[in-house]
């Protein structure tokens, strides 16, 4: 990864996003916002799969309601998502939120602006401005299509209406559902601003497909060290953000979330249940926080070196696999007991 770029960071509810701050993973909750029984249960579930900012619609009055009892009991930061209503942005700041998503170019005249502005500046509350292809300003349009170029000028004249009350505690994102305009855009907005970036492709798709489009774009981006803070959209399980998320962020170098397991396709010459080995050992990893490399391998091929190279490696036979060790082979195991001996080896280190 190359270095970083230099962000202005701010603070979410005590998640740093910028700076030098890991690069945070949001996602968005796709319950009914009048609803706090349903809200509250995605809220443990994208927690407990590892979620550290949540985003909810606000899109009237009375979701500020659900709203105050959702900021009340979430253990990580909630960040309201407005859509034109100044006021609504006023009373989510109220109801306790630790972030405002708002396009100020869309709430009207220049008091307003200054009301969210002031109100969120007195509580310390990052705005997000949040552009994305199908929001971009009529005389933008005109003057670039819609452009990567268009997506920066539309999300620097939202800035600039809140630099006008010198506001700067700014996160900016600016979507496309197409990679490569997305992947441009944020990358003429690194050179352009120092404020931290929320990265992401909207509208990405289903699961297979949000995976391919989110790795590509936030990928290429985060390798060369822009990006503050991400968010994959999946047209599903909200939770399954998360798992895609997480894989981007470890496979990049940005983050390390637990054991980084390496295993092969499997061919012709693999005589044990590998897929099944594999499956079994991720879901009894999925709670290790050890910062280890395991290779579960299907043959004597190639099977022996990556498991030597990595830290705890399994490598099969004839129904039966090599246990290695920090680069040596400690013994051989009946593949009927190759995850039970793999997570005792696991254990000890
Ligand atoms: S490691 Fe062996 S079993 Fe696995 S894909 Fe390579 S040759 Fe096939």
């Amino acid at each position: 990864m190359m270095e970083r770029r230099f962000s202005r960071q701010v603070n979410c509810g005590g998640v740093l996003i910028g700076g030098d701050a890991p690069v945070s993973i949001q996602s968005m909750l796709n319950t009914d916002p009048h609803n706090f029984d349903t809200s509250k249960e995605q809220i443990d579930t994208l927690v407990n799969a590892g979620c550290e900012i949540i985003r909810i619609t606000v899109p009237d009055t009375k979701s500020l309601e659900t709203l105050k009892l959702i900021t009340e009991y979430s253990s990580v930061p909630i960040v309201a998502d407005i859509h034109f209503d100044y006021r609504l942005a006023l009373g989510a700041i109220e109801a306790g939120v630790s972030k405002v998503r708002i396009n100020p170019g869309n709430i009207g005249s220049d008091d307003r602006v200054k009301a969210v502005a002031d109100a969120a500046g007195a509580k310390g509350i990052p705005i997000r401005i949040g552009v994305n292809s199908g929001s971009i300003e009529k005389n933008i349009l005109e003057k670039y299509g819609n452009t990567a170029e268009a997506l920066v000028e539309s999300a620097l004249y939202h800035v600039s209406l809140l630099e006008k009350f010198d506001f700067k505690d700014i996160v900016i994102s600016i979507k496309s559902s197409d990679v490569n305009k997305t992947i441009s855009a944020y990358e003429q907005i690194a050179k352009a601003t120092n404020y931290a970036l929320h990265l992401g492709v909207t509208e990405a798709g289903t699961y297979t497909q949000s995976a391919v489009k989110s790795s590509i774009a936030l990928g290429s981006l985060l390798t060369r060290g822009i990006g503050d803070t991400i968010r994959v959209s999946v047209t599903g399980d909200p939770a399954e953000e998360i798992e895609i998320a997480k894989a981007i962020l470890s496979a990049t170098g940005n983050r390390k979330f637990g054991p980084k397991i390496v295993s092969c396709p499997t061919c012709g010459r693999t005589k044990v249940d590998l897929i099944g080995v594999c499956k079994e050992v991720e879901k009894r990893l999925a709670k290790c926080t050890k910062d280890i490399k395991v290779a579960i391998m299907g043959c004597a091929v190639n099977g022996p070196g990556e498991a030597r190279d990595a830290d705890i490696g399994l490598a099969g036979g004839t129904e039966e696999f090599l246990l290695f060790s920090k680069g040596e082979i400690i013994r051989k195991i009946p593949a009927s007991r190759a995850v039970e001996e793999l997570i005792e080896e696991i254990d000890k280190l």
